[in-house]
């Protein structure tokens, strides 16, 4: 998207990529139909140490102008829920679209191109195994460090260290949980069992789907809490949002026994996920109190996680150059003119939804219009 911008104004640009084919992760993003932006897109969606530096970014390139883009190529896409527009037929429809965008604005692609040292004596010189690459200004759109097995390095931090520009430490986000094996042994026989559920740690909660895995938890409210999850905190899962089990006994006709719960939570819950939380959570008694306990239990049920399933399954890096470092207007460091940071390297981090995308675009858009 940087490229295509500064492209369009006349620039004379090269994108350099080690991968031997551009945009590898749109074309496994969205489960292959590229989530490719989302239509509520705030500046709330995202995670960042200074919430405000992506609003400019995201004010001056929005969804609207990528769907503009996507319409123009004639793409056939879709709303799913929650706002994520989706292709209809493949994510390959977007990689071919920057690429065809990218051909008509004179840019130049070198692919297999491994970049083994960056200097500025006193332009930017990019040295690779058989080239030299001399430009007055270098952008870094290497994204972040996961999904190591398609090609993603920590070259753009490192870069960023080279340069004395901060970083704020990297995290996977966006990313599957384990449990303790005490938590798997009582739940992970279930894989595949999934329910609606409000998923919340600290100040942050999403209302979304829930899988059991066999290593722990996954789905979507599971991946977006993952983003703000810290090691040894707990997380609370609502498993009956919205409802209230023991309303049932309110009626005094109604038999206070296991059974009439197990019916109640089964309208509620897959019946053996219900049988389940019952047997962890059977009532000490039939008590008033005793009720409102289970009660509490089942719209709180917390859990300390053992660990993520880390980089190698992360949608997302969480973290990366500070953006105290970086102009918010440009995306250009504020102590090297001329040195620009792009997309996820940037500690700008998106929910799960298309806000990855419509961060790249907006922040590669952003720099591509300065340079
Ligand atoms: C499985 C999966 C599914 C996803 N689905 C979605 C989705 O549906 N919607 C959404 O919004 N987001 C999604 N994301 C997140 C989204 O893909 C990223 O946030 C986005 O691609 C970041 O763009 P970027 O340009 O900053 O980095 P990247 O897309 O990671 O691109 C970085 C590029 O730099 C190259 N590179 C890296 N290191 C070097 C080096 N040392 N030398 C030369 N080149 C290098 C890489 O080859 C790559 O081409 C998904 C991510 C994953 C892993």
């Amino acid at each position: 998207m940087c490229a295509i911008e500064a492209g369009k104004r006349g620039r004379r640009v090269a994108i350099l990529d080690h991968a031997e084919r551009l945009g590898k992760k749109i074309l496994i993003s969205g489960g292959g139909r590229c989530n490719f932006t989302n239509i509520h897109c705030q500046p709330e969606n995202f995670l960042s140490s200074n919430l405000h530096f992506a609003k400019s970014a995201l004010a001056r390139y929005t969804p609207a102008d990528f769907i503009t883009l996507v319409e123009k190529h004639r793409i056939p896409y879709h709303e799913k829920t929650l706002g994520q527009l989706f292709c209809d037929r493949s994510a390959r429809d977007i990689l071919e679209m920057l690429e065809e965008e990218c051909r008509s604005a004179g840019v130049s692609i070198f692919l297999n191109t491994r970049i083994q040292e960056v200097t500025c004596p006193e332009n930017f010189v990019a040295r690779t195994s058989n080239d030299e690459f001399h430009a007055p200004v270098l952008v870094v759109a290497t994204g972040g460090l996961s999904i190591p097995k398609i090609g993603a390095t920590s070259f753009g931090y490192d870069l960023a260290r080279q340069f004395g520009l901060k970083i704020r430490d990297p995290w996977p986000g966006l990313v599957p949980l384990v449990l303790e094996k005490e938590d798997r042994s009582r739940c992970c026989d279930l894989t595949g069992v999934s329910a609606d559920v409000i998923a919340s740690s600290d100040d942050q909660q999403f209302r979304e789907k829930m899988l059991i895995t066999h290593r722990g938890l996954s789905g979507p409210a599971i991946l977006q809490i993952s983003s703000y999850w810290k090691k040894a905190r707990p997380i609370r899962i609502d498993l009956a949002p919205d409802r209230k089990l023991t309303d049932i006994f309110l009626d005094p006709k109604e038999p206070r026994t296991l059974a009439t719960l197990r019916s109640e939570l089964r309208k509620i819950l897959p019946a053996r996920l219900a049988d389940r939380w019952l047997e962890l959570h059977t009532p000490s008694s039939w008590t008033n109190a005793a009720l409102s306990d289970l009660e509490h239990h089942l719209h709180a049920w917390a859990l300390v996680p053992a660990a993520t399933e880390g980089y190698e399954k992360a949608e997302v890096t969480c973290g990366g150059i500070d953006t105290d470092e970086l102009s918010a207007k440009t995306m250009e460091s504020r102590k090297v003119p001329g040195l620009f940071f792009i997309g996820e390297v940037v500690d700008v981090t998106g929910h799960l939804g298309g806000f990855n995308f419509q961060w790249a675009w907006a922040s590669g858009a952003a720099a591509g219009r300065a340079l």
